[in-house]
C-alpha cells in the first residue's frame, strides 16, 4: 500500500516542486512504483516531468471534478520514470468547483483509494497556500514534506505552517504527520543559513532531515529540459542530494515500522 507524502508549504519559491519532482524520479530509481500528483495550477511539476501542461488532456480537474477514474487521467511512464497526474491552469477551475461539490475536503482521498495499491510512494506537489486543493492533498496524506529556506523569518513562518497543519488534520485527517523538514537551496558559506539551520534542529529535533539540498544551478535548469535532475546531469550535488532524500525517507519508514 502506498504511502502518501504532501510536499506543502505556504510560502513560493522554497523548493516544493523542485523536491516534489526530483524525489519521485529518485524513488523511482529505486526501483519503487511511485505517482507524483500536481495539484499546484502553475503545472511545473507537470512540464518538470516531460509532460506538456498545454497538452495534457486530463488533469486534477477530472479526477476531483469529474470524478473520473484515477487509472483513466494517470499518465505512466514519464521522464522521470514514474506516473504523474497532470496539473496546469484548470486546476484553478476545480479549486473554485470544489466549493459546489459534495464530500469536497475527501475529494482526493477517495480517488487515491482505488489506485494506493498499485504503489509505493504517491508525492502530491502543493500549490503555494492554503486553498481547497491543499486541504485535500492533507485529508489524502500520511504525512507532510516541508521543504523550507534557511533564511530570517523561515522559523515564524514554519510554526505557522505547524499550527495550521495540525488544526486542519484534527478535523480533515487526524493521523497526518509530519514527514520532515527539508533545508533546501542551502548554501553553507552563508552565515545566516547556518544561523537558521541550527535553530531548526533544536525547534524541531528529528523531524529535520540530515540530507541538505545545496543551491545547484543544475536543479533551476533541469525543468527547461523535462527531466529531473538525475537524468539531466546525475553527477550533479543536487541530484545527489536527492538520491540521499530519498534513502532517508527509506530508512526513516523502515525505522518507524520496526518500532510499530
Ligand atoms: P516552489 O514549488 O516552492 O514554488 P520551486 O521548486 O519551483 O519552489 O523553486 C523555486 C525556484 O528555485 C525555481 O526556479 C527552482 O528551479 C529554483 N530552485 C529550487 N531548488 C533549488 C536548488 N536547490 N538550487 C537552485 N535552484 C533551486
Ligand atoms: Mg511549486
Amino acid at each position: 500500500m502506498a504511502r502518501v507524502i504532501s510536499i506543502a508549504n505556504q510560502k513560493g519559491g522554497v523548493g516544493k516542486t523542485t523536491t516534489a519532482v526530483n524525489v519521485a524520479a529518485s524513488m523511482a530509481a529505486t526501483k519503487r512504483k511511485v505517482l507524483l500528483i500536481d495539484l499546484d495550477p502553475q503545472g511545473n511539476a507537470t512540464m518538470g516531468s516531460g509532460v506538456d501542461k498545454y497538452e495534457a488532456e486530463n488533469t486534477c480537474y477530472e479526477l476531483l471534478i469529474e470524478e473520473k477514474p484515477a487509472e483513466d487521467v494517470i499518465v505512466k511512464n514519464t521522464s522521470g520514470k514514474y506516473d504523474l497526474i497532470a496539473g496546469n491552469a484548470d486546476v484553478t477551475a476545480a479549486e473554485i468547483k470544489l466549493m459546489e461539490v459534495f464530500a469536497r475536503e475527501v475529494r482526493l482521498r477517495n480517488a487515491l483509494d482505488q489506485i494506493k495499491d498499485q504503489y509505493d510512494y504517491i508525492f502530491i506537489d502543493c500549490p503555494p497556500s492554503l486553498n481547497q486543493l491543499t486541504v485535500n492533498a492533507l485529508a489524502a496524506s500520511d504525512s507532510v514534506l516541508v521543504p523550507m529556506q534557511c533564511e530570517y523569518y523561515a522559523l515564524e513562518g514554519l510554526t505557522a505552517l505547524m499550527d495550521t497543519i495540525q488544526k486542519l488534520a484534527s478535523v480533515v485527517n487526524p493521523n497526518l504527520k509530519i514527514e520532515g523538514v527539508l533545508r533546501t537551496m542551502y548554501d553553507p558559506r552563508n552565515r545566516l543559513a547556518n544561523d537558521v539551520s541550527e535553530q531548526l534542529k533544536r525547534h524541531f529535533g528529528d523531524q529535520v532531515y540530515r540530507t541538505v539540498i545545496p543551491r545547484n544551478v543544475r536543479l533551476a535548469e533541469a525543468p527547461s529540459f523535462g527531466a529531473p535532475a538525475m537524468y539531466y546531469d546525475k553527477s550533479s550535488t543536487g541530484a545527489k542530494a536527492y538520491l540521499a532524500l530519498a534513502g532517508e525517507i527509506i530508512r526513516r519508514q523502515k525505522k518507524s515500522q520496526a518500532v510499530a
